[in-house]
C-alpha cells in the first residue's frame, strides 16, 4: 500500500512543492522542477537526513560553549542519539574553525567540526 507525502524542497530558494507517493523503499516524485528536488524529495521521504547543528563545552577559556556541526548529513532519527553522545564532550582551547571535535560520530561516516575559533583567552 502506497503512502503520499506533501513536501516543499529546501534544496534551493525555489521551494518547490513536491509530491512523493513511497510504496515500501520506493518513491516517485512530482511537482519538482528540477532532479535535485526528485532526489531530495525522495530521500526525505523515506529516509530523512539532517545536518546537526549544536554546541560542546569548553573548559580553560571565558567561552562556554563552541559552536560545532556535523560535515555531513546524518539520519534524522539518529540525531538525538548523536545529542546525547555528544552532550559529555567538554574542549579546551587552541581549536580553529573546521578542526575535528570528534570523528566518525556513531560510527555513521561524519565528523563533528568546530565551526568556530578558539583561540583560549576568550575569543
Ligand atoms: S526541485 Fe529543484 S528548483 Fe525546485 S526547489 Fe528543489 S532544487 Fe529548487
Amino acid at each position: 500500500m502506497s503512502e503520499r507525502k506533501e513536501l516543499t524542497c529546501i534544496e534551493c530558494p525555489r521551494g518547490c512543492r513536491l509530491t512523493v507517493e513511497v510504496d515500501g523503499a520506493r518513491a516517485m516524485v512530482s511537482g519538482n522542477a528540477c532532479p535535485k528536488g526528485a532526489v531530495w524529495g525522495a530521500q526525505e521521504a523515506v529516509s530523512p537526513m539532517r545536518v546537526l547543528t549544536t554546541t560542546v563545552a569548553v573548559d580553560g577559556s571565558a567561552r562556554k560553549r563552541l559552536p560545532v556541526r556535523s560535515d555531513g548529513v546524518l539520519p534524522l532519527g539518529r540525531l538525538l542519539d548523536a545529542m546525547t553522545a555528544i552532550d559529555p564532550i567538554v574542549v579546551r582551547p587552541p581549536i580553529r574553525r573546521g578542526d575535528v571535535v570528534v570523528r566518525d560520530l556513531l560510527g555513521l561516516g561524519v565528523d563533528l567540526v568546530a565551526t568556530d575559533d578558539l583561540l583560549g583567552d576568550g575569543r
